[in-house]
Formats: structure tokens, sequence, C-alpha cells
């Protein structure tokens, strides 16, 4: 392709699928700087590669601040963020210097609520605890009372924060023959009605659901949000499953709810820090399941978010419309 003027800077911090390299690559618009690892651009390279950049690909585990933005200095025009979530970016900051940010949201949303669905029925059906005693011979006989677990049916599911994720969560939840959907957050949904959806209070959707699905944003309100006093509210027979972002979650407190029998059992996709160092208290419960953050991890979702925010980092340098843009 035939290129006007001079090529704009562009730094992806890791390596993307093909899908969004090739559009940005094939563009001819941009030169683009690419931090070629599986693993994450230490901060000093990270600094180093923004150096001058009109555009950042970026992932949920760079935190965009004030000092990588300075370091790009007033070239940067736009962040494209390749994840529906943005709490790792200096919004403020950002806004400040005049910046566009692009993210994914949508293509995600079903990988996600799937996953979110499949740890719930792990966590509460004892799955990796069954894998496990299968292959370590605690398998003697069918025996009525072992490794029994809490069933969907019939039950109250609670979701806090019935966004585009929740949403999916509740709908596939559904047809397991849940009884009540409750759900809490800033505001009551018009699209819950689909999913028979209560809007609660916090503490009512605590205090009632035999599950409860964390899938909301990670916000200054929501940080801590899963603390002592939300776990001791809950039933002991309520199994917790958050697949949002792990600081919504207080995991001392966790670990004590789960050790002193105060709920049954939690599945967490996400934790704090990720990764979750291999010592951690909480891996040493069988009643705790970690997954190390693949709620979107499909081939397919992986190659669509790779393209979308190639698309966004293309408007945003453009000076065109962004496919996601944030609007904040
Ligand atoms: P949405 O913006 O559609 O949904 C976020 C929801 O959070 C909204 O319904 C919002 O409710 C709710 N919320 C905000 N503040 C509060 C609060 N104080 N209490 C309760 N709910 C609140 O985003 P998505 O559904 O697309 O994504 C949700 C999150 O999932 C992302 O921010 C990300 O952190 C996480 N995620 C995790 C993935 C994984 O791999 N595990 C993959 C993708 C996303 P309201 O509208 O009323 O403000």
């Amino acid at each position: 392709m035939q290129t006007v003027g001079k090529l704009m800077k562009v730094f992806v911090t890791r390596r993307i699928p093909q899908e969004g390299m090739k559009i940005l690559t094939t563009a001819g618009v941009c030169e683009v700087s690419l931090w070629d690892s599986d693993e994450p651009v230490p901060r000093a390279d990270l600094l180093k590669g923004v150096q001058g950049a009109h555009g950042i690909l970026c992932l949920l585990s760079d935190k965009i601040d004030a000092e990588v933005l300075d370091a790009a200095g007033p070239n940067l025009k736009v962040i494209s963020t390749l994840s529906v979530g943005f709490d790792h970016l200096a919004l403020d900051e950002i806004k400040k210097r005049g910046i566009r940010v692009g993210y994914t949201p949508d293509v995600l949303t079903d990988a996600t609520a799937e996953l979110t669905v499949a740890l719930l029925l792990a966590t509460a059906r004892r799955l990796p605890e069954g894998v496990e005693e299968v292959k370590n011979g605690g398998w003697s006989s069918w025996k009525p009372l072992w490794l029994c677990g809490y069933g969907l049916s019939g039950s109250t599911v609670g979701v806090i924060g019935l966004g585009r994720i929740g949403m999916a969560i509740a709908q596939r939840l559904m047809p397991f023959g849940v009884k009540r959907l409750l759900y809490s957050g800033r505001t009551a949904k018009a699209n819950a009605a689909e999913v028979n959806g209560e809007f609660v209070s916090l503490d009512t959707l605590v205090s009632e659901s035999d599950f409860i699905v964390v899938s909301c944003s990670l916000t200054p309100e929501t940080q801590g949000l899963c603390d002592k006093a939300f776990f001791c509210k809950m039933k002991n027979t309520a199994v917790f499953v958050n697949s949002s972002r792990g600081a919504v979650v207080n995991q001392e407190d966790l670990y004590e709810a789960l050790t002193s029998g105060q709920i049954a059992a939690a599945g967490l996709d996400v934790t704090t820090p990720e990764p979750l160092p291999t010592n951690h208290p909480l891996l040493t419960l069988k009643n705790c399941v970690v997954l190390p953050h693949i709620g979107s991890a499909t081939y397919s979702t992986r190659g669509v978010m790779g393209a979308l925010s190639a698309q966004n980092l293309l408007g945003g340098l453009q000076g065109t419309d962004m496919p996601s843009e944030l609007t904040f």
C-alpha cells in the first residue's frame, strides 16, 4: 500500500493474535514496534518502548498511568486495550491529555459467560476434587454421601453487575432450572425481564442467594466489595464465583469464610495478584477452584479481540471512528 507522509509510531506491548497484527502491518499508516514475547513487558522496557509513540496497543496487565503517558510524550493520540476491562488505565490522566481509548466489549461476552458457568458448575459440583480422587486412588466405590455438592435446579442465583457479561451468564444459567434470579448494581436494567431478574439491594442478594456471581467492573466503589461483612451474610451452603477482577474480593476474608465453613465454596477466574503465587493459602483449599484468568480464552474470541483492538488503534491514529471507543 502506498503511504503518504510519515508513518506513525505504534508500540504493541505483547505478541497479539495474528488477526490483529495483520491489520496493523498492512494498513500502511503505522510503523509497529512489538514487545515480541508472550510474557509482560518489563516496566522499564514499556517506558522506553512508548517513547514518541502515536499509539499504544496494550493488555490488562500493563498499567498505563501518568508515568507511561509522560514517557510517550505529546504525540500520543490513542490507547487501545485488548480487553473490555479498563481499570488498568488512568482515565483521568488520559482524558487530561485528550487521548482516545479503544477497548473490546461484546466480542468476549459469550466466551466469558460460558467460562463463568463452567467455573460455577466445577466449583459447585466439585469437579477438580473428583478428577483428583480418580487419579489418586481415593475412588473406592460409589458412596451415597461422597463428593456431594450443590445443584442449580430450584436455586436462587445472585448476579452482582448485570451488564453485558452478567446478563449472558444469567441467560445461560436460567435453563438449569434456576427459581429466582436476583441482581444488584447501580441501576435497574430494562433487559432484566428476559431472565426474570429482580433488582434488589446488595444485602438482599448476598443473604438470599445460593450462588453469587460477580460480574461487575472494578471501580473505586466495587474494590473490596466482597469482604468479611459480605461473606458473613452469605448462606453457609452458598457458592461464590468471581470472573470480574480480583480486587473486588478481599482474599484474606474469603480464605477465612472458606475455612470457617461460613460459605461452601468459591470459584475464581481472577485474583490479586495475577498470577497468584503457588504458595498462596487459597490454593491449599479443596473448596476453592482457581483458574488463570481465562474468561475470554477461546481461539476465535481472542482473534476477534485482536482484530478489534487493531481497528480501534487505526481509527484513533487517523482521527476517524473507532469501532469500540470508550466514552469517559
Ligand atoms: P459492563 O460495563 O457491561 O458491565 C459492568 C457491570 O458492572 C454493569 O452492569 C454495572 O452496573 C456494574 N457495576 C458497576 N458498578 C457497580 C457496583 N458498584 N455494584 C454492582 N455493580 C456495578 O461490562 P462487561 O459485562 O462487558 O464486563 C464486566 C467486567 O468483566 C469487566 O469490567 C472486566 O473486569 C470483567 N471481565 C473479565 C473477563 C475474564 O476473563 N474473567 C473477561 C472480560 C471481562 P450499572 O450499569 O448499574 O452501573
